[in-house]
């Protein structure tokens, strides 16, 4: 099979994991760094060329590992004929108001909304969108950073001065006020669509968020949910004539969905497929955007994933349990960054939360606050 050659605006640790899941396939990763306009080798991050044109030029495909990615360079990128997924769904993944107009169009359900600019909008939001309720800036925001919450009327004086802020901080800000849903979990659906319009996804996700960050993945068997999830998916890649992996977030209320948020590309929460799926995300996604078949989603073993933040080491025993694969991404440690994840797996759901509590018992808890509950509650 001829070599292919795929460029990836982002150069971090979803660029390295393609270029490891595309080696097998010859396919070739070089990342482009869109603030210092590099290009790097995705693994070694050493620079092998400058220029976005420079890039493009050597490409057989752009695709992305990032949605807040300056609409200029987009565009360039969408003049060459060469971008997957679209433009449009980097676009909606990196501004709430265009996502949430997709959602509408798309008819998937998700949370009541409004979209602010001004305190008079602001206040006509309490009414018409009622509290409690998440405020969240249009552009920009991640890991739960750019939001706030209004619990009461009270506070209401206190969070507009808060968040007004961010709209004289950032051009073309808004913030979107949505209604705080009273969810009993979060689950999220990694699928990928092919230029035909061929889908897989893969088992839903099982989340768990501390102080806004992913912090534990576990892979889930059921049906019903499932199917909600794979329709909403359906409607939402078919509406963005999507081509490679996607990501929608979840919540679970009472049984019934309502999408979050969309992430227009590989996903954190997606890592636990590759050791518990035939074959991983990053691996699909690049067989979407060259447009090969498609590679099965289906789980192979019981699988979760665990997130490393803000530390490069860890107990060396680790390396010699069975269940367990260490990725580090080779990044500098920095406080609260992703430094790498864990995946554990299992043979049956009994054996993959012994190995699981196994691991949180020789973790240090400072470094996973809150994991050993969550899984020790399991
Ligand atoms: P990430 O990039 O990590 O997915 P983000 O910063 O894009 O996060 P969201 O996913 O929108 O932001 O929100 C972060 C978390 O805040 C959610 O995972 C959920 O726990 C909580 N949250 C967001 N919106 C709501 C809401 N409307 N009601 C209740 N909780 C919410
Ligand atoms: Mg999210």
């Amino acid at each position: 099979m001829a070599n292919k050659h795929v460029l990836v605006l982002g150069a971090g640790q979803l660029a390295r994991m393609m270029s490891l899941a595309g080696a097998p396939l010859n396919i070739n990763i070089s990342a482009f760094d869109v603030s210092s306009e590099k290009i790097v080798h995705p693994l070694t991050q050493n620079i092998i060329g400058h220029g976005l044109n420079n890039a493009i030029a050597k490409a057989d495909v752009i695709t992305a590992e990032f949605e807040h990615i300056p609409h200029s360079i987009l565009d360039i990128c969408q003049q060459s004929g060469k971008f997957r997924p679209t433009t449009q769904a980097i676009k909606a993944g990196g501004d709430r108001r265009i996502e949430k107009q997709l959602l509408d169009d798309a008819k998937v359900a998700n949370a009541k909304y409004a979209v602010i600019t001004n305190r008079a909008e602001f206040d006509d939001a309490i009414t018409s969108v009622g509290l409690p309720m998440v405020l969240k800036t249009a552009l920009g925001g991640y890991d739960g950073k750019g939001q706030w919450r209004l619990k009461s009327t009270t506070d209401i004086d206190a969070t507009w001065s808060e968040s007004q802020q961010s709209l004289s901080d950032t051009p073309h800000q808004a913030i979107v006020a949505e209604e705080f849903v009273p969810f009993q979990r979060e689950v999220s659906l990694i699928g990928a669509r092919r230029v035909n319009g061929e889908m897989a996804v893969y088992p839903l996700t099982e989340n768990v968020h501390v102080d806004g960050v992913l912090s534990l993945s576990i892979a889930i068997d059921e049906s019903e949910l499932q199917q909600q999830a794979a329709k909403m998916f359906q409607a939402i890649s078919d509406k963005l004539n999507y081509v490679g992996v996607l990501a929608i977030e979840f919540f679970d209320v009472n049984g019934k969905l309502l999408v979050n948020e969309i992430a227009p590309r590989v996903h954190n929460s997606g890592h636990w497929t590759q050791q518990g799926a035939e074959v991983c995300q990053f691996e699909n996604h690049l067989r979407a955007v060259c447009d090969m078949p498609l590679g099965s989603t289906k789980a192979i073993r019981h699988a979760a994933m665990i997130n490393i933040l803000g530390q490069d080491t860890l107990p060396k025993e680790i390396l010699a349990m069975p269940n367990c694969h260490i990725h580090w991404y080779g990044k500098e440690k920095r406080a609260g960054r992703k430094m790498g994840h864990i995946n554990v797996c299992g043979n049956t759901q009994g054996e993959l939360d012994k190995a699981l509590k196994e691991l949180v018992a020789i973790l240090d808890e400072s470094e996973f606050p809150e994991l050993k509950q969550h899984i020790n509650q399991r």
